[in-house]
């Protein structure tokens, strides 16, 4: 029988957030295999703890995951916990649960404390729709195409970033997207926890002047219908109406056809395109 592999959340600054399943699997697993096991132990030592640890980490994750996989197929049972938080969210947990599928090892999330959900949900920003960006790629190429991408975004964008890199980081997005509304989520379940409401541009000069302490979610409003409408609007700027009518006609569309797709196209109501359509033929007659 192979073993299993379980992701266990552990807290991301209050302690009260450990679970009974997560202090139970870490209490009943054969091994822990921890992102940093001396912050892990600290963990441990505060639930009585004392299932033996091993390392897996951003730079033995693939070895690692190798004798990992090895043991489970022997039948041990891991429990894989990161630095603070989910395993898997930005941290190296995702190769170590690749190789158990490809290994046919089963694997168990056990849910607890992550920081982007929690930014997001208390963030105030829309949550029906969201997209997790992780960290920024440190890579200028990548980080320049991940920024052009999210310019386009509709749905609320959760970011992590660290305290020496957020004052850079917020003034890229404010030239890349605007002046956008902005949460920033800080030091969430610790003392210090603060949700400041506030907006791209104000965040960079609020940041040059308080220099960033701790730990940081940034939650950004996607591009909203009012923004996307006046793209749209003025991408048709240069073509007048009928012209663009009359190209459509061209395509083959009936003229009742082309007056409801410019109305779409340039984001306005067919009654608008109708009416200069009629004044238009009017003058003309
Ligand atoms: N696996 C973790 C999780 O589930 O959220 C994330 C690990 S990632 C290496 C660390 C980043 O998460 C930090 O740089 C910060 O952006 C965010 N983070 C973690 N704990 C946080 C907290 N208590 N408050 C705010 N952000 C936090």
């Amino acid at each position: 029988m192979p073993g299993i592999l379980y992701l266990v959340a552990t807290p991301i600054g209050n302690l009260e957030d450990m679970t009974y399943r997560a202090v139970r699997i870490l209490q009943e697993a054969d091994e822990i295999a921890a992102e940093d096991t001396r912050n892990s132990r600290k963990l441990l030592t505060h639930f009585d703890l004392h299932t033996p640890m091993t390392s897996y980490h951003e730079f033995n994750k693939y070895d690692k995951a190798e004798v990992l996989v090895r043991q489970m197929q022997e039948g041990k049972v891991i429990a894989l916990i990161t630095d603070a938080g989910t395993p898997g969210i930005s941290d190296p947990g995702e190769v170590l649960v690749q190789r158990c599928y490809e290994a046919g090892i089963p694997v168990v999330p056990v849910p607890g404390a992550c920081a982007a959900v929690n930014a997001l949900i208390a963030s105030g920003q829309a949550t029906r729709r969201f997209c997790f960006e992780a960290f920024l790629p440190a890579d200028k190429k990548e980080r320049r195409a991940v920024l052009e991408e999210l310019k386009r975004e509709t749905r609320t964008m959760v970011i992590y970033e660290a305290p020496h890199r957020l004052v850079k980081t917020l003034e890229e997005l404010e030239g890349v997207l605007g002046d956008r509304p902005l949460t920033v989520a800080k030091e969430l379940t610790k003392r210090h926890e603060t949700f400041l409401m506030t907006s791209l541009g104000k965040a960079v000069e609020h940041f040059r002047e308080e220099p960033p302490k701790g730990e940081y979610v940034l939650v950004i409003a996607g591009k909203s219908e009012e923004e996307q409408k006046k793209e749209q609007q003025a991408r048709w700027e240069d073509v007048p109406v009928e012209e663009h009518i009359r190209n459509l006609i061209e395509k083959g569309l009936t003229e009742k056809e082309a007056i409801k797709q410019v109305a779409v196209e340039r984001g306005v109501p067919k009654r608008e395109i109708y009416q200069i359509h009629v004044l238009k033929n009017k003058i003309n007659e």
